[in-house]
């Protein structure tokens, strides 16, 4: 096993030290708002962000960051290791955080190759790179420091009462999503034990905030809800999931970038569970609250049942379930607390209120 003094190989970021960081997928909805967050709390570091602009990428999560001099977007893939290997050098960048993925459980579902390709493929080119350009040729390591997130999803399954997940919880994941983060995971644990590439990861729980695409449950809900549609909950919607802000996640990643110690992994979450009923109602009313405050509302969304003074509630409706479908996410993040100092800020009420006023604000 390859050990590393902290000091030595882990780039450092609270003493004012200045890092050159190339953010994977910071097009998407966790790397835009990991961008702008970075961008206010670490205003000397020089920010690159690779991202291929799949379906899910939109460089209008960028607005007013790509005249920035500070940040450099590159249009391109994680799989091109070459094209990565050249970024890394021509921007003499340091430190990496790994976001880039396909993140959707369902389209994992109808279609897995893109997760193979882009989640297990595109990783190990990344940290194959990131060897090839921070590795001396003596064998030791130009300062550096290679952040990977991953998710709570790939340790399975937990029933309602079980202790929540941790890290050294036992890896089984139940879709090909999380079976391809997992694989990622364990290439960049390989990395870090074989050739001592100084590696973190963090397993977060589900975000939610602004920027996120149409797809995810509170994005889909507020669209359906503002519609007038029926808001289609999975099975009997008691799925249960353990919800942070995304600032909170941005905070938890710098914590991790900052001060992790090289190899570990790190549990960050919202410690907040509730059922994707819980949520979707917790919504309805956060919408409701919304045209009691802005009355112009109701022209602007005439089909919402909140724009006739009806109950929102209403539109809530039960579809099959998906295969495979967990059951509970929760994660300890005990080990965060302590070593890095994490806890998350945000809670769940003001933070959704304040996620609904954003979509709205959207033209
Ligand atoms: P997202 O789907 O919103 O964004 C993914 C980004 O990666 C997009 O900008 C996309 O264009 C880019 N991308 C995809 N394939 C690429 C490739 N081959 N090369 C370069 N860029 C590529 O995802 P997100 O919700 O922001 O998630 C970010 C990371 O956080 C992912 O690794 C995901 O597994 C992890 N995560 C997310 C959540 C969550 O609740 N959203 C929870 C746990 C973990």
């Amino acid at each position: 096993m390859v050990r590393h003094s902290r000091v030595m190989c882990s780039t450092e970021g609270e003493d004012g030290t200045m890092r050159t960081i190339l953010i994977t997928g910071g097009a998407g909805f966790i790397g835009a708002n990991l961008v702008r967050w970075w961008r206010e709390q670490h205003p000397g570091d020089r920010l690159v962000i690779l991202d291929a602009l799949t379906y899910s990428g939109d460089l209008n999560n960028l607005d007013g960051l790509l005249n920035d001099p500070a940040v450099t977007f590159v249009h391109g893939a994680i799989q091109d290791t070459d094209a990565v290997a050249q970024l890394l050098r021509d921007h003499q960048v340091d430190s990496l955080l790994h976001l880039a993925a396909e993140s959707h459980v369902d389209r994992s579902i109808a279609g897995p190759d893109a997760f193979i390709d882009t989640n297990i493929v595109g990783t190990h080119s990344l940290l194959k790179a990131c060897r090839d350009v921070w590795q001396r040729d003596d064998g030791t390591w130009k300062p550096h420091h290679f952040h990977h997130v991953s998710t709570d999803e790939v340790f399975g399954s937990l029933e309602v009462g079980d202790a929540p997940f941790r890290e050294g919880s036992p890896y089984a994941p139940n879709s090909p999503y999380s079976a391809s983060k997992a694989a990622s995971d364990h290439l960049v644990r390989a990395y870090h034990q074989t050739y001592g590439l100084y590696t973190v990861t963090t397993h977060c729980s589900n975000n939610y905030g602004p920027y996120q695409h149409a797809e995810k449950l509170i994005p889909y809900a507020l669209h359906a809800i503002l519609r007038g549609e029926p808001v289609g909950l999975y099975g009997d919607g008691l799925h249960i999931r353990d919800w942070m802000h995304v600032s909170d996640h941005c905070r938890g990643i710098s914590l991790a970038l900052t001060r992790g110690i090289a190899g570990s992994t790190y549990g960050l979450g919202g410690q907040h569970e509730a059922t994707n009923l819980e949520v979707v109602h917790s919504l309805c009313d956060r919408v409701t609250e919304a045209f009691a405050e802005d009355g112009s509302l109701r022209a602007r969304f005439p089909d919402c049942p909140a724009a006739r003074g009806a109950s929102n509630h209403e539109l809530i409706a039960f579809v099959d379930d998906r295969p495979g479908h967990d059951r509970r996410y929760a994660i300890n993040t005990e080990r965060a607390a302590t070593e890095l100092g994490y806890a998350p800020r945000v809670d769940f009420t003001s933070g959704l209120a304040a996620t609904v006023r954003w979509y709205l604000a959207k033209p």
